[in-house]
């Protein structure tokens, strides 16, 4: 099972050929779910003592798993973050699974580390962070602001010795669900900050919410995590305001552009996340609007070593992994890692940066175009502003259930994915824009179907 073989050689021709298929489809098969009990009776057993062959499990793989996986890279599927890894990126992840490389340390992963290290440096710099600030790419970004938050409060448990009582994040309501989850985690309270009229937090309003706290409570606020694209709306937080407060009252300033971030790239919209470069953290997912596979998350350290305090790991086995550089293991709550950074930086390596700050503009340019098609429908309404790549808007008339309805139809079509959310309690549809294949026909055409 270890050795190459012609049956090996036959097997990586038929595999190869059908991953090429894949990237040439233009679109891919948009597909949809099917229950487990389906997929139990339709693929059957799979796991056998003698094993079915390469062919058989390729040909499950093929005819009947992935039709019941949406193709996240269709251009019509607009729900949730879409996915759209270029065609490098994909083959770059092809290469590093081929080549069985560790990535949690400089001496096993060296070469493979320079390289995410120099798309770490990159992305630092186009935040703005200074010299000396670094990074790691995490599985995803619920562990990106898991491992930043963890590195926040070990700080401030070295700063505040005398601090007895409960420690606390502030963020706005907007912030991602991943917020709460880490606080549940780390066993943390978390304050919510009310939002301005455009829904963005701002520096005036967290310094209200530490002054209606109990000098206890305020002395354990250990973390600001701003949004920089919120998920439903793509709202970004007043950073410069945000910065302000989290310098004067010693609190970690961690922004979350798990979406947005991407949109540091895009000269339409860079002075709206000024102020991004005074954050002791951030972190981006490139398999969101940075055009990598999945799973994808930059998280970046002003000051690598508040990471290396917080997350390394210390054994016996380990100490041997020394080598005078930074292990990525050392900078996140991880250990093993896939050199995962790689399908990026080799996109980025063939294609230039100036290919990704355009591609990313046609996706904003996208999230334009619907939200004026939008209004120009008696039907519809834009709900919120359009912000970065997102729109939410609602059609007039409907219910909660006649939303849901027709997303599963058009679904069901194959035609497109685009689910319902939720603003001020008010189920409205949203596009999300990632894919710069995605065009003004492909819009007019999901639109026309809400117009009856
Ligand atoms: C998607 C998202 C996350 C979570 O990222 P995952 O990679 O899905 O874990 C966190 N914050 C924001 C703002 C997001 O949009």
């Amino acid at each position: 099972m270890h050795r190459y073989s012609s049956e090996t050689d036959r097997l990586a021709q038929r595999v190869i050929d059908h991953a090429m298929r894949r990237i040439r489809m233009d679109p891919p098969p948009l597909d949809g779910p099917q229950s487990a009990e389906v997929l139990a009776r339709v693929a059957g057993t799979t796991i056998t003592e003698a094993g079915l062959g390469g062919d058989e499990a390729l040909r499950l793989y093929t005819d009947v798993l992935t039709p019941a996986t949406i193709s996240t890279d269709h251009p019509r599927f607009l729900a949730f973050v879409p996915g759209a890894p270029t065609e490098a990126s994909i083959l770059a992840d092809l290469l590093v699974g081929a080549s069985s490389i560790y990535g949690g340390s400089w001496r096993e992963g060296a070469g493979l580390v320079h390289a995410e290290n120099e798309t770490i440096r990159f992305l630092c710099d186009e935040a703005g962070l200074p010299d000396g600030a670094g990074g790691v790419f995490v599985s995803c970004g619920t562990a990106g602001n898991l491992s930043a938050l963890v590195a926040a409060r070990d700080r401030a448990r070295r700063n505040r010795p005398d601090h007895r009582g409960r420690w606390t994040i502030l963020a706005s309501e907007e912030a991602h669900s991943s917020v709460e989850a880490a606080a549940r985690v780390m066993d943390c309270d978390v304050v919510l900050v009310p939002t301005d009229d455009r829904r963005r937090m701002m520096g005036d309003a967290v310094s209200g919410v530490l002054a209606g706290l109990t000098p206890e409570v305020a002395d354990g606020c250990f973390a600001v995590v701003a949004t920089s694209g919120t998920t439903n709306l793509g709202v970004i937080d007043d950073l410069a305001s945000l910065a302000d407060v989290c310098e004067r009252d010693d609190i970690w300033f961690h922004v979350d552009g798990a979406y947005g971030g991407a949109g540091l790239l895009a000269p339409s919209v860079r002075d709206r996340f000024d102020g991004i470069g005074r954050a002791d953290s951030i972190i981006i997912d490139p398999h969101k609007w940075l055009f990598a596979p999945y799973d994808c998350c930059a998280l970046l350290w002003k000051s690598p070593d508040d990471a290396v305090r917080a997350h390394t790991q210390h054994a016996g086995y380990l100490d041997t992994l020394e080598y005078g550089a930074m292990n990525p293991s050392d900078l996140a709550h991880h250990l093993s890692r896939r050199a995962r950074g790689i399908p990026l930086w080799f996109s980025l390596a063939t294609h230039g940066v100036g290919a990704y700050r355009e591609a990313i503009e046609v996706t904003i340019d996208l999230a334009n175009t619907a939200a004026e098609m939008i209004q120009a429908s008696p039907v519809l309404e834009v709900v919120g502003e359009p912000s970065l790549s997102i729109v939410c808007f609602r059609r007039t008339g409907w219910s909660s259930t006649q939303y849901q309805e027709w997303s599963d139809r058009l679904l069901r079509r194959g035609l497109a994915f685009v689910t319902p959310s939720a603003v001020d309690g008010e189920t409205v549809l949203r596009f999300c824009f990632i894919n710069p294949l995605t065009t003004a026909d492909d819009i007019e055409l999901i639109l026309s179907t809400l117009a009856d």
